[in-house]
């Protein structure tokens, strides 16, 4: 057997904070640690350090400084998106359109929207992962006001058709939000092809620290003030700026911009492990190879329960996710497996391997020999696969 090695497959859930990004953000700890509001000189450091931290990312994501807001993170960004556009719009109409297979900070934002008297239509996914944009069209109400998708999804990775999709919201007058979490880093991001109006991006998945993020709002789409206080971020998300956070945000988009454009190689690295862990009987992938971010991969191992890989493969030294690491603790099985049509049985034994550009051949070859190894280990205890006559 292979000795054993520390493998990091679940770049999904997160990143380490990269070295640039580290250098980047030391002088703010320790040198410029000024309040950004404060008018003498670290404050006025402090400040030029935000504001050029906004134009660089503008100017890499094709908007206006101006529409960059820094936020905690995604969650806030989606929170503020769905809930303060929804408001900001409610003399046009209560409804929006969202999918089926949203982050959870969507789904429950649109969830929290209710008890303020909104209605909200999440449209199904085909069996690929997909959503069809006649499906996305049929959404709509009168009183749709607000219609948003993922570019990439967190679980499955498949990459939606989010400029034919925002064309739509737009033909019918709604504003569009997307959620280009998964996707920064993976694929590049140009706002103005997109056409999003909103769009929110998170530091620690393209290798800045956890608690930064962003929030993308068009200039002239109307969203209300999210957080109450101070006259910070042109007075709309109150709070002293997190300085070295956002200047760590800002490298971290610099550096995912020059990586972004060619993933050909941690997709050949994704297809061999994808054919590899195929040999394993009874195995499957879900969701469509066809429009998916290089380095997902999300597969079912029959007559394995997800959490016993996932604590074998640990035991092994390898990282990898059940669903997203949003969900775990939860006993829930994914919504967005179940909302593909897959049955239970097989959401049950699902996993995620999400590779990074650091992952080597070597990881792959230690992570295939460990998955035939905890499967064959599993099955001889499950009654079910016992009763399988070979
Ligand atoms: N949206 C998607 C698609 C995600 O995958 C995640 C995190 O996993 C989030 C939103 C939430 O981002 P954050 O962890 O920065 O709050």
């Amino acid at each position: 057997m292979s000795e054993k090695k520390f493998v990091y497959a679940d770049h999904a859930a997160t990143t380490a904070v990269t070295e640039s990004v580290m250098a980047a953000m030391e002088p703010y700890f320790r040198e410029h640690w000024g309040n950004p509001s404060s008018l003498h000189s670290p404050g006025r450091k402090a400040a030029a350090a935000v504001r050029d931290a906004g134009k660089s990312i503008a100017n890499i994501l094709g908007c206006y400084e101006s529409e960059i807001y820094f936020t905690s993170g995604g969650t806030e960004a989606i929170n503020w998106a769905i809930k303060g556009n929804a408001r900001a719009n409610r003399h046009r109409g209560k409804h929006i359109v969202s999918t089926e297979i949203e982050h959870h900070a969507v789904l429950n934002s649109a969830a929290a929207l209710k008890s303020e008297g909104y209605e909200a239509t999440f449209v199904k996914p085909g069996g690929d992962g997909l959503i069809s944009l006649d499906d996305f069209e049929r959404a709509i109400r009168p009183d749709t006001i607000q219609m948003s998708c993922m570019l990439a999804n967190n679980e499955i990775g498949t990459i939606e058709p989010i400029s034919e999709l925002a064309r739509i919201a737009h033909k019918h007058k709604a504003d569009f939000f997307c959620d280009a979490v998964q996707a920064a880093g993976n694929i590049p991001i140009d706002i103005d092809s997109l056409g999003a109006d909103m769009l929110a991006i998170s530091g620690h998945k393209i290798g800045a620290p956890k608690g930064i993020g962003l929030l993308y709002i068009r200039t002239g789409c109307m969203v209300s003030r999210y957080i109450d206080g101070g006259a910070q971020q042109r007075g709309q998300r109150a709070g002293t700026e997190n300085v070295p956070y956002i200047v760590g945000l800002a490298q971290a988009i610099k550096d995912a911009a020059a990586t972004s454009t060619d993933k050909s190689r941690l997709r050949q690295k994704r297809d061999r492990l994808a054919a590899e862990l195929l040999k394993i009987p009874f195995s499957r992938i879900n969701g469509t190879m066809r429009q998916r971010l290089a380095g997902n991969l999300n597969m079912s191992f029959e007559f394995c329960e997800a959490e016993s890989l996932l604590l074998l493969l640990d035991l092994a030294g390898i990282c990898v996710s059940a669903g997203s690491a949003c969900t775990a603790g939860t006993d829930e099985p994914s919504h967005v497996l179940k909302a593909i049509g897959l049955p239970e049985n097989i959401i049950r034994s699902s996993i995620r391997f999400s590779l990074g550009d650091d992952n080597t051949d070597d990881d792959l070859d230690y992570i295939i020999a460990q998955m035939n190894n905890v499967t064959a280990q599993i099955r001889t205890l499950s009654p079910e696969y016992g009763k399988l006559n070979f």
